[in-house]
């Protein structure tokens, strides 16, 4: 057989080799091809050293056809290579799990909205001091929102909290103290609790007022509570939420259920007490309202229990409240309550 003869059969042999082998993803098989076919000792090769054979005045041409050959297989075996790496799974091995996802493959994540992270650190802080958080209804009757928190009927104060009634007896509650009557019916003295939880007042909705909004209330009943004993417990509630230094002040105020009251405020946490816009000027900012618990209290959740088991002549306590949104945005420098409730993604992702 000539050498052209040999060239032209081998060319055909080699071409289906290479084209079995990526079509079955067999890289065994394609990888023996190349060492029969185009390998430093294949055939190809062979047929250059039987050039010798050939007449002459072909060689030229034979030539031209084994070089046209080499390259017309390399490039066979090339592309069923391209083939085998496409069709073969890729191996467990050569999966990388530090490997990021591409931006559009990432999973969107949520996070808790800012007013439960508030929540759930206020529920640390206060735990960390002794007390146990409790929860209560949202709709309340109006001897648990009003009458045993010694805000009787024809009682002035009644009128700002007096709305959202869903019935002739239940309403939706105004605040979280009434976790608190709800505790003293039903458990003795002593007591350190704190309520968590949502209240609705009918103000009128602005930057710094909401009708709906987050309380977080607080009730110590034991022997011998002193004033002293709420300022020790807000002053170490502050340092834990704003950072040591953070220094607490009272001004006598007035709310039925407490006796003395005062409102309580912080050095401001944006300057330090030094003066800024946050805090007007002042260095100081509100966060909320305190005081003893008034015996008045005492001798209804008395009556409500039928006992005498909070006689104020034995137990006193202290109750302190604050609204969560304002301790958010005291944290988080948010200047609008709005925002809370508006589910503006644009604002929860910045927090
Ligand atoms: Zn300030």
């Amino acid at each position: 057989m000539s050498l052209q003869d040999d060239i032209a059969q081998t060319r055909a042999e080699a071409l289906a080799a290479f084209d079995a082998a990526g079509g079955k993803g067999d890289a065994a098989a394609l990888e023996a091809a190349r060492i029969k076919y185009i390998g430093a000792n294949g055939l190809v090769k062979a047929f250059m050293k039987r050039l010798g054979e050939v007449p002459k005045d072909q060689k030229p041409a034979v030539g031209q056809a084994l070089n046209a050959l080499k390259d017309e297989l390399t490039n066979a075996h090339d592309a069923a290579k391209s083939r085998l790496g496409a069709a073969a799974p890729k191996s467990v091995s050569a999966f990388d799990v530090t490997e990021p996802l591409p931006p559009e493959r990432q999973p969107a994540l949520g996070k808790l909205h800012p007013l439960t992270r508030t929540v759930n650190e206020l529920r640390d802080l206060l735990r960390a001091l002794g007390f146990e958080v409790v929860e209560g209804p949202e709709v309340e009757d109006e001897r648990h929102n009003f009458d045993d928190l010694n805000i009787p009927p024809d009682h002035p104060s009644r009128d700002s909290f007096d709305t959202f009634f869903l019935s002739k007896d239940a309403l939706l509650r105004s605040q979280t103290s009434t976790v608190q009557v709800r505790m003293m019916e039903t458990r003795k003295p002593p007591l350190r609790v704190i309520a968590p939880g949502r209240v609705y007042r009918p103000d009128i909705i602005d930057a710094t007022h909401h009708s709906t909004f987050h309380q977080v209330e607080g009730l110590c009943v034991d022997m011998g509570v002193s004033m002293a004993d709420l300022k020790g417990t807000l002053q170490l509630f502050v340092e834990g939420l704003f950072g040591e230094g953070t220094r607490i002040r009272f001004r006598p105020s007035f709310f039925p259920f407490t006796e003395p009251s005062a409102e309580m405020d912080c050095s401001c946490p944006a300057c330090s007490g030094i003066g800024c816009n946050v805090c007007k000027q002042t260095g100081w900012v509100e966060l909320g309202g305190c005081g003893m618990v008034d015996p008045a209290v005492f001798e209804a959740i008395n009556h409500a229990r039928g006992d005498k088991a909070y006689d104020p002549e034995v137990w006193s306590g202290f109750a302190f409240g604050f609204w969560i949104e304002r301790l958010a945005m005291r944290r988080h420098g948010i200047t609008d309550i709005r925002r809370f409730l508006e589910n503006d993604l644009r604002f929860l992702r910045q927090i």
